[in-house]
C-alpha cells in the first residue's frame, strides 16, 4: 500500500491515489523495501513503462521531506522538459522544481531555491565544472537511463559526473534507473548500492516475429494474418491491428494503434506516407475531421516540406517521428498518438529513448542500422531493441502488448527469435577510456580542483565504472599519461614540482576551455585557425568551429566533392588553419563535408529561407537549429578563447555568431537583438526605413504596423521591447500602401 511507505510526505499517497496509483508495482516496492525513502542508494534494473519514474519521486520526495534538495539527470533535453512537466504537479504541495538545459557557462546559481532540479548530464557536468556551491547541498541524485553509460559519446560525461558528485559529497544517495541490463549488479556495487533486477511488467507482451502469413509468439502460440495483394508485412499489421476482433457477432477486443520503428529519418518519412494509405480507409468521418485539425496545426508550426509531408500523413490517421523534427511537431504528433487519433507512427529509434508514446503493438521493421564507423550494416543491440518492444501496451488499455520483428526468410525467423526474442539483455560497459572523453574529463577534473597530480588524478578515475570493471590496471595509466601529455603540449595544462610531488593545474586557458564544456580538441583547432586571422569572413569561422569534434558534420553525399571542392577554390583566402591535401582522402573529406555544414550556417545567417535550406543540404528543419545552436556556442567559446588570447578579431567573431544566431545578414543584427523581431520581421522593419534598435524605439507607430502587415498585437510587442514610450496601437490607423516615414 502506498499510505505503509514510510518517510513520504503525509499528501502523497492521496495524491498518488487521485492519480490511479493505488498500490505499488512489485519493483516499486522492493525498492521501498530496500530503503529507497530513508536515503539507501539503488540501481533499479527493469523493464521499460514498468514504473521507474515513481522510485525516484518516492526517493527525491522523501529527500525533500527531509529537508534536502534532489537532482534528476536525464539523458536528452526532450526529456527535461517532460519531466519538469511531470514533477510540477507537486507545486502544489509546496514543492519547488527547476530545470536546467541553458547555457553551459553558468553556476545556475538560481537553482539553489529549488527542491527539485531536472538536468542533462552534459549540464550537471558544466555545473561542477564552474563550481556551483548548492551541488553540495544535494542529498539524492536520480541518474535516469543509467544504462546509456554504455553509450560511446554521452556515457563517459554520466559516469564522470556521478564519481564527482560522490566524491563531493560520500554519503550522497544514488537512485540510478536502467532499463533491464546483464549486469545490473556490477552497476550497484560501483555505485555502493541496493539492487533491484526485475522483469515484471505492468502489461503481458508477447514477443513474435513475423513471417510468411503468420505472426509466430513466444508462447508457441502463431496467429494468421489477413494481408490484401502484394502489400508488405507492415501494411498487413497495421491494419490487421487497426480492426476490432470480432467473435461470434461480439467485439472481443477494440481495435488499436500500432509503433513502427526503422532505422532512418527517410525511412521514417516512407514508411508513414505508405501506410497513411492503409490507415485511412478504416477512419470514420469524425476522426478524419479531428485529424484535420491536427494536420493545420502541424502546417502552421513552419511553411516547410517536412511540415507539409507530416500534416499530409497526419491527415490520414498516420504519422512520422524522428530527431529532425522541431519540438512543436514532435508534441503534436505524440499527443495525437496519445489521444488515439494517429493511428500509427513511424519513428527512429530516438522514441524509444523514453518518450512516453505507448500503443498496442509494436514492430521493429528494421534491426540492421547503417552504421559509417563499422562499415555497412549493423545488427541493433539486444538493449535497444527490447526498449522499442517494451513501449507495446497501455496499461489499463489493451489486453496485452505484442512487439513484432519481420523476417524475410525461414533462416531469418531463427536467427530473429535467437537474437532478440530469447536473448538475455547485454550488459553495459564504460566507454571512458575512449579518447576525447578521456581529453575532456581529464582537463575538467583538473581544472576544476578534484585533483591535482597524476596519483589523485588515478585515485579519482578509480570511482568510476571503467575502473570498476577493468582488470588491467596498466592500460587506465598508459590511457591517462597519454592525454596529459596531449593537454601540456596544447597548453592546458602545466607540470610543476612541489617537493617529492608533481602538481598538476590547469592553466588560464585550460580553465577557460573547460568552463565553456569544449573538447580540448576544438579548442586547439580554434586557436590554431584564429591566431593569424585579423579580419576572418563569417564563412571563414563557421568552417572553422564546423572543423571541431564538437560539431556533427553533414555528411557529403557522393557527387559533392566535386562541387564543394569548388567551393574551397572560390573562397580559398577566407579559410581558416591548415588545410589538409587533397591526396590525403578521409582527412579532405571531412575537411570538405565541415565545408558543407559551414555553407549552410552562412546560408541561414544571409535570410535564405527555411524550405530553401532544408531542400539544398538534405535536412530537416529540427537539424538546422541543431547546427546553428552549436555553432552559437562554439563562436562564443571562439570569442572568449581570442579574447582570452588577446587576439584582435573579437568583435568579428562576435558578428558572425550574432548572424548565425538571429539567422540574419550584418545590417539586421541590431534589430534582431530586439526581443520577438527575429529575422523576418527584422527585414521587413529594415525594408520599410527602420533601421536599428533606436530607430524603432523612436519610430512612427503606422509604418511599424503597417511593416509587420498590420498585426497590431505584435507591433505593440515588438515596440514595447524596443524601449517604444508608448506602444499602444489604439490611436493608428494602419495603412499598408503608407510611404515609409523614419521618424
Ligand atoms: P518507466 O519510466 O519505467 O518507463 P513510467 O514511470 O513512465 O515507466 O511509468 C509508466 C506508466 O505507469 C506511467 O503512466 C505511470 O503513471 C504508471 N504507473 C507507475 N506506477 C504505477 C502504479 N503503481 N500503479 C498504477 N500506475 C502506475
Amino acid at each position: 500500500e502506498v499510505s505503509d511507505v514510510p518517510a513520504v510526505p503525509e499528501w502523497l499517497p492521496g495524491h498518488l491515489d487521485a492519480d490511479g496509483v493505488e498500490s505499488l508495482y512489485p519493483p516499486q516496492a522492493a525498492a521501498v523495501e530496500a530503503g529507497v525513502t530513508e536515503g539507501e542508494s539503488l540501481v533499479a534494473s527493469i523493464p521499460t513503462a514498468s514504473g521507474k519514474t515513481l522510485i525516484a519521486t518516492l526517493a527525491m520526495l522523501s529527500a525533500v521531506k527531509r529537508g534536502g534538495k534532489a537532482l534528476y539527470i536525464v539523458p536528452l533535453r526532450a526529456l527535461a522538459s517532460e519531466k519538469k512537466a511531470e514533477f510540477e504537479q507537486f507545486e502544489q504541495y509546496g514543492v519547488d522544481v527547476g530545470v536546467s538545459t541553458g547555457n553551459y557557462d553558468s553556476d545556475g546559481e538560481w537553482l539553489a531555491k529549488k527542491d527539485i532540479i531536472v538536468a542533462t548530464s552534459e549540464k550537471v557536468d558544466s555545473l561542477v565544472r564552474n563550481g556551483a556551491p548548492w551541488l553540495a547541498q544535494l542529498d539524492c541524485v536520480v541518474a535516469d537511463e543509467v544504462h546509456l553509460v554504455d553509450d560511446p559519446t554521452r556515457g563517459p560525461t554520466l559516469e564522470v559526473t556521478l564519481a564527482k558528485l560522490r566524491s563531493r559529497n560520500p554519503g550522497l544517495q544514488i537512485v540510478a534507473l536502467s532499463a533491464t541490463i546483464g549486469n545490473a549488479g556490477e552497476l550497484a556495487d560501483w555505485l555502493d548500492a541496493e539492487l533491484v533486477d526485475s522483469s515484471w511488467r505492468p502489461i503481458d507482451l508477447r514477443k513474435g516475429v513475423h513471417f510468411g502469413q503468420a505472426l509466430h509468439f513466444d508462447d508457441g502460440t502463431q496467429e494468421q494474418l489477413s494481408v490484401q495483394g502484394n502489400e508488405k508485412p507492415t501494411a498487413a499489421i497495421v491494419r490487421d491491428t487497426l480492426r476490432d476482433t470480432v467473435e461470434d457477432g461480439e467485439t472481443v477486443e477494440e481495435g488499436g494503434s500500432t509503433l513502427v520503428f526503422v532505422n532512418s529519418r527517410r525511412n521514417a518519412e516512407a514508411a508513414a506516407r505508405r501506410l497513411a494509405n492503409v490507415v485511412s480507409p478504416e477512419l470514420d468521418g469524425d476522426e478524419l475531421a479531428a485529424l484535420a485539425d491536427v494536420a493545420d496545426e502541424i502546417r502552421d508550426v513552419s511553411d516547410t516540406e517536412t511540415s507539409d509531408d507530416l500534416a499530409d500523413a497526419v491527415e490520414k490517421g498516420a504519422a512520422f517521428h524522428h530527431a529532425g523534427l522541431s519540438p512543436d511537431h514532435r508534441e503534436l504528433v505524440e499527443a495525437a498518438f496519445r489521444d488515439r487519433l494517429v493511428k500509427c507512427v513511424c519513428a527512429t529509434p530516438t522514441l524509444a529513448a523514453g518518450v512516453n508514446t505507448p500503443s498496442r503493438r509494436v514492430v521493429v521493421r528494421d534491426w540492421r542500422r547503417y552504421s559509417g564507423d563499422a562499415g555497412g550494416m549493423q545488427p541493433l543491440s539486444v538493449l535497444e531493441v527490447h526498449q522499442m518492444m517494451g513501449r507495446a501496451g497501455r496499461p489499463g488499455m489493451d489486453p496485452y502488448g505484442e512487439a513484432l520483428l519481420l523476417a524475410s526468410s525461414h533462416d531469418e525467423l531463427d536467427e530473429l527469435f535467437e537474437r532478440y526474442v530469447w536473448a538475455d539483455p547485454d550488459p553495459v560497459e564504460s566507454k571512458l577510456a575512449a579518447e576525447p572523453a578521456m581529453r575532456t574529463h581529464l582537463l575538467a577534473t583538473v581544472a576544476s580542483g578534484f585533483a591535482d597530480s597524476r596519483e589523485t588524478l588515478l585515485s579519482f578515475l578509480d570511482g568510476t565504472l571503467y575502473a570498476a570493471q577493468t582488470d588491467e590496471q596498466g592500460r587506465l595509466e598508459r590511457v591517462v599519461d597519454d592525454m596529459l601529455a596531449y593537454l601540456e603540449r596544447n597548453d592546458f595544462i602545466e607540470r610543476s614540482r612541489d617537493g617529492d610531488t608533481e602538481r598538476l593545474t590547469a592553466t588560464n586557458l585550460g580553465h577557460t576551455v573547460s568552463r565553456l564544456y569544449l573538447d580540448p580538441m576544438s579548442a586547439a583547432t580554434i586557436i590554431d585557425g584564429i591566431a593569424d586571422a585579423d579580419d576572418p569572413s563569417a564563412l571563414g569561422l563557421y568552417h572553422l568551429v564546423s572543423r571541431t569534434p564538437d560539431m556533427y558534420q553533414l555528411y557529403l553525399r557522393s557527387g559533392e566533392r566535386e562541387q564543394y571542392t569548388q567551393v574551397a577554390y572560390d573562397h580559398e583566402t577566407e579559410l581558416l588553419g591548415t588545410q589538409p591535401s587533397e591526396f590525403e582522402e578521409s582527412r579532405f573529406e571531412d575537411w570538405l563535408a565541415a565545408l558543407k555544414t559551414a555553407k549552410l550556417l552562412d546560408d541561414w545567417a544571409s535570410e535564405t529561407d527555411e524550405d530553401r535550406i532544408t531542400d539544398r543540404y538534405g535536412v530537416g528543419p529540427g537539424d538546422i537549429r541543431g547546427k546553428v545552436d552549436t555553432a552559437e556556442w562554439l563562436l562564443g567559446a571562439a570569442e572568449s578563447l581570442a579574447g582570452e588570447r588577446g587576439f584582435g578579431n573579437v568583435q568579428a567573431i562576435r558578428e558572425a555568431k550574432k548572424r548565425v544566431q538571429y539567422g540574419v545578414r550584418q545590417e539586421l543584427i541590431d534589430l534582431a537583438d530586439v526581443r520577438n523581431v527575429g529575422r523576418k520581421r527584422a527585414r521587413r522593419l529594415y525594408e520599410a526605413g527602420i533601421e536599428s534598435r533606436d530607430q524603432l524605439r523612436n519610430a512612427d507607430k503606422s509604418v511599424v504596423l503597417a511593416a509587420l502587415r498590420g498585426r497590431e498585437r505584435t507591433a505593440e510587442t515588438v515596440l514595447e521591447h524596443a524601449g517604444h514610450p508608448n506602444p499602444e496601437m489604439t490611436d493608428v490607423t494602419p495603412d499598408p500602401d503608407a510611404e515609409p516615414v523614419v521618424a
